[in-house]
């Protein structure tokens, strides 16, 4: 899974907006050198913790 920076993130959040999302790639959220432990999707940007993720993934 590629990491992908906390600044990266909300700058996603930003250009998506609230257009819907199905969530389709996602990468570990990480500030500078150290993984958050969060997920974060990269098309729309969207921060999951760990428990959200599980859930979002298991969404048919
Ligand atoms: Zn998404």
């Amino acid at each position: 899974m590629i990491k992908i920076q906390t600044e990266d993130a909300k700058r996603l959040q930003k250009e998506w907006g609230d257009k819907p999302c199905h969530h389709p790639a996602w990468g570990k959220e990480c500030y500078l050198a150290t993984t958050t432990g969060d997920y974060v999707c990269l098309q729309c940007g969207l921060t999951a913790s760990p428990d959200y993720y599980e859930i979002l993934r298991n969404i048919p």
